[in-house]
């Protein structure tokens, strides 16, 4: 399979994209020496970008991006794609409204993930951003697809753009790589505020009545117009 020349304009776009979307990966302290990664779906084609794997953030460019068809295989690059490749293409091929995933082993959402508990909805961010509580998907090894079907499986009845893969870490998933980006560092941040207020006791949880209006009023109304 070649890529059409009326795609290269697009994946151009889409490399430098993918590769400034990882600074906020380092910026936000999501990730640790080359774990982590993000990729973006090619909107209209059966493609992805992601991380090339192995390769340390300082050294990622838009040339070192992979190319890979939604079944993981590689179309354009000189590396191997992220670990993380078959998982983010089996999400791409089953929920089709996502434009891109992020994967991290960031440290408070990992601790919840490790046992396997969902960051509870006690937050006006976390109904804002999350629509209730982050929830756990399913111990998965990587190798297969089990990792894709567990993120899909937790995530498609779920307004939660973020899974706590259990003794792992966390994937998010948005309409675009950015949104998923976003989702990642909102995550980690409810995590983080979440594990300090329970240090000090029980935190109370938002009614789920008012995290429907706040999940309503973010996703729908806030922000610039
Ligand atoms: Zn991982």
């Amino acid at each position: 399979m070649t890529i059409l020349a009326d795609v290269q304009d697009a994946l151009r776009e889409l490399r430098h994209e993918v590769c400034a979307l990882h600074e906020q990966l380092t910026r936000y302290q999501l990730v640790v020496w080359t774990a982590g990664n993000v990729s973006a779906r090619v909107p209209g084609h059966d493609l992805l970008v992601i991380k090339p794997s192995g390769v340390a953030y300082d050294a990622l460019t838009p040339e070192n991006m992979v190319v890979c068809d939604l079944d993981g295989r590689v179309l354009e690059g000189d590396h191997a794609p992220s670990s993380d490749t078959e998982a983010q293409a089996y999400v791409y091929r089953h929920m089709p409204h996502v434009g891109g995933v992020v994967h991290t082993h960031s440290t408070y959402a990992t601790a919840w993930a490790a046992r396997g508990e969902p960051v509870p909805c006690v937050l006006t961010m976390g109904a804002d951003e999350f629509g209730g509580e982050i929830p756990v998907g399913p111990f998965a090894i990587i190798g297969d697809d089990s990792i894709g079907r567990g993120i899909v499986e937790t995530l498609q009845d779920s307004r939660s753009p973020a899974v706590l893969m259990r003794n792992h870490g966390v994937f998010t998933i948005g309409p675009t790589a950015r949104a998923a980006v976003k989702a990642a560092v909102m995550c980690e941040d409810v995590a983080r505020t979440v594990h300090v207020s329970r240090q000090l006791g029980e935190p109370i949880p938002v009614e789920p009545q008012h995290v429907d209006a706040l999940y309503e009023r973010y996703q729908n109304v806030y922000g610039q117009r």
